[in-house]
């Protein structure tokens, strides 16, 4: 009877009965919008109506929505080996993964540590950096991150995190951080001056820093030389250097991480999202043998004592194994080629509008700013996301900054259709 009482109601009314929200006050929040199907670029709402994923769905579903390659292997493994523990016992699915990965990190990175999400990767890219200088004997225990960084929601992660404006409960339980502007090209002089002060004051242990754009701070770019020279001047004071890689890795940024436009490579390098192409959740922080080797010991204590229950799960290994293939094959990487060139057609058309600032593209991410005022969560962006599905693309502004990340697999006719409507958007707003 229950049931049947239920099934009268809409999704979106069922939804709000027991369920909590990720960022989202749910007093002066819209009604969710329920999805019951994804495939390739699209996604079908519960009335049938469908969006262009303009964003892979928050960077993870880069090879398209249930790529069938990706839901084969996941379907084999998930009839031989679904869960066991990591600590212990190891599988092939890890191993492979582990094998594809270390070919396409930057160079030097030789062990991977599994985790479960973003905040996690980083979270353990900290406790590297912190424990690595612990190990040794060293007194450093500050870490230095970029302004308006973004590195996940849990302590450590939010502690590092410049962006995190509504963390007032928990500030007094932060790690200690130490910040300097990202280098745009202009500012490089003075940033450099900033770090040197602050290397020689405080005791850092790490660098943690989203390579050359940051995500949550609106596809904030800044300059690959500026960014060399703070590496290298932070590896020159043995700081370690840390990734975070979460959300340019694999592809993104057109090549396969952002880190690749530097000479000075990470010790440290964190991922997720489209680590496993949006199928099933799983983080990953990998290390050069420079950290492992301050880990590893005949002292027990100087192991790196974390681990979740789901570390390296099977399926979750099989998924991210399938993800590598396809992101290192030759029509993967053409597509990329093809979306970064149609970007940079799009930018050059954009930069021409009054209305539009600082219109920029790297890879498959292209972003610009709408000339009007706005603060980062106003109502600007609810009425451009309205805007935006109505006429049935997913795209998801911060601010006035529009931006879009797309499944390499997008077609050249979804992809126009993505360009025409934030064309059409100039008009309106
Ligand atoms: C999304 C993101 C994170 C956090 O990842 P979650 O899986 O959401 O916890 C961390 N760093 C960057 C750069 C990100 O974009």
């Amino acid at each position: 009877m229950r049931d049947l009482e239920l099934k009268t109601e809409s999704l979106a009314e069922r939804d709000q009965k027991h369920l909590w929200h990720p960022l989202t006050q749910h007093k002066t929040s819209p009604e969710m919008l329920p999805v019951t199907k994804a495939k390739g670029c699209i996604l079908t709402d519960d009335q049938g109506k469908e969006y262009i994923d303009a964003i892979s769905s928050w960077y993870t579903a880069v090879y398209g929505h249930c790529n069938k390659y990706i839901t084969d292997k996941v379907a084999a493994q998930m009839q031989n080996l679904d869960q066991v523990v990591f600590s212990g016992f190891t599988h092939e699915p890890a191993i492979k993964l582990s094998e594809a990965l270390v070919k396409i990190l930057p160079k030097g990175q030789q062990k991977l540590f599994f985790n479960d999400n973003g905040s996690t990767a980083t979270e353990i890219g900290i406790k590297m950096a912190l424990q690595y200088h612990h190990n040794l004997g060293n007194d450093r225990k500050v870490m230095l991150a970029f302004e308006e960084g973004f590195h996940g929601d849990t302590f450590g992660a939010m502690s590092v995190s410049g962006l995190s404006v509504y963390n007032g409960a928990f500030e007094d339980h932060f790690i200690r951080v130490e910040r300097i502007p990202v280098p745009t090209g202009k500012n490089n002089a003075e940033v450099i001056e900033q770090l040197r002060s602050i290397l020689a004051d405080k005791n850092i242990a790490g660098f943690i820093y989203e390579p050359l754009i940051q995500g949550a701070a609106a596809m904030k770019f800044h300059d690959a030389e500026g960014l060399n020279e703070v590496l290298k001047i932070c590896r020159g004071n043995d700081v370690v250097l840390v990734a975070d890689e979460v959300m340019t890795g694999f592809g993104k940024t057109g090549r396969y991480f952002a880190s690749d436009y530097m000479e000075e490579k990470p010790d440290v390098v964190c991922m997720s999202k489209a680590l496993t192409a949006g199928l099933l959740p799983m983080g990953l922080t990998s290390c050069s043998m420079k950290i492992y080797n301050a880990f590893y010991s005949d002292e027990i204590a100087k192991g790196l004592f974390h681990g979740h229950t789901y570390t390296a799960n099977p399926l979750a290994c099989a998924a991210a194994l399938a993800a590598v293939e396809l992101l290192v094959s030759e029509e993967m990487q053409e597509n990329i080629q093809r979306i970064s060139q149609a970007n940079l057609d799009f930018v050059n058309k954009l930069s021409q509008h009054p209305k539009v600032k600082n219109a920029r593209s790297k890879g498959v991410i292209m972003a610009f700013e709408l000339d009007i005022q706005t603060d980062r969560y106003g109502s600007l962006r609810n009425r451009l996301f309205k805007f935006f599905m109505d006429r049935g693309v997913f795209l998801r502004p911060l601010g006035n900054t529009i931006y879009i990340v797309p499944p390499y697999v997008i077609s050249e006719n979804e992809l126009k259709k993505v360009y025409s409507v934030i064309e059409d958007s100039l008009s309106v707003f």
